[in-house]
């Protein structure tokens, strides 16, 4: 396990891939490439981030928040502690505010992340249930439901426009459930149905294509439907090896990748 992920880390280090920028809507954009999405929120007296990818990706993120605006970066909001989602946050340390869920953080001080760079760096400030964020007359919500990718996963709320980033309880098409940092396949639909509550048209995943609310409510159901099915072969019987090969057959689990090796561990366990 420690090997699997720590190749998959290593790949993408030294050569910081190109990155694209896509406007959301009005002042709120997105960075995809290398790493997870970052969410760009322009207002008259700065910016606030969402997440920051790799520390390796900072210099391309700062171009791109350069092309849309001159102001600089006071805050950066942080879905989880994942080097892919925090890594850049060593770059920002005493110019931008960091901040994240209490466990998030924890989980940085705890190294929680088996290969995650030695320099990963945590929030300086944190909150357990909500936190909002006012700047040039905006505000950027966050707020933690509960467990699902990890024990900290924060969603990010832009009321005005009706606009959420999910951080990796959405990410790709199947859900990669970090046990060792706390996450939850039982938990991980409560988390979205109390995201969902929200008032939301536009879903910024943590991996992806930008969204809406149909397919994040897609993508919830997917997760039960999966966890219905590893239940039912679990209770059967079925051991870890069996179990796997129906989860890469039906839900893209396969063997050998982050995805399978950290989650399969884990529902054996969470859902006998
Ligand atoms: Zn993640």
């Amino acid at each position: 396990m420690l090997m699997g992920c720590w190749i998959a880390y290593t790949q993408t280090q030294g050569k910081a891939p190109a990155l694209t920028l896509n406007k959301v809507k009005d002042d709120l954009y997105e960075i995809e490439g290398d790493g997870g999405n970052v969410a760009v929120y322009v207002t008259g007296e700065g910016v606030i981030l969402i997440d920051d990818k790799f520390e390796q990706d900072h210099d391309g993120i700062m171009e791109k928040v350069k092309s849309v605006t001159s102001q600089p970066v006071k805050y950066v909001l942080t879905t989880h502690h994942h080097s892919d989602h925090s890594g850049g946050n060593v770059r920002f340390v005493g110019t931008a505010e960091i901040i994240s869920t209490a466990n998030a953080r924890q989980n940085i001080v705890e190294h929680k992340q088996p290969g995650a760079p030695a320099n990963m760096t945590p929030a300086g400030v944190v909150f357990t249930k909500e936190c909002s964020v006012f700047l040039g007359g905006k505000e950027v919500r966050a707020e933690y439901f509960g467990r699902g990718h990890t024990n900290g996963d924060a969603v990010i709320y832009f009321p005005a426009l009706r606009t959420l980033h999910t951080g990796d309880l959405m990410a790709g098409t199947s859900p990669l459930i970090d046990y060792t940092g706390g996450g939850s396949l039982i938990e991980w639909t409560k988390t979205l149905d109390a995201a969902l509550k929200l008032d939301i048209e536009t879903v910024i995943p943590g991996h992806g294509k930008v969204t809406d609310k149909a397919g994040l409510a897609t993508y919830r159901n997917n997760v039960e439907k999966l966890r219905t099915r590893a239940t039912g072969l679990i209770r059967e019987g079925k051991n870890q090896e069996e179990v796997g090969k129906v989860m890469a057959a039906e839900f893209g689990w396969n063997p050998g990748t982050m995805q399978a090796n950290w989650s399969l561990p884990g529902i054996m366990k969470e859902l006998k």
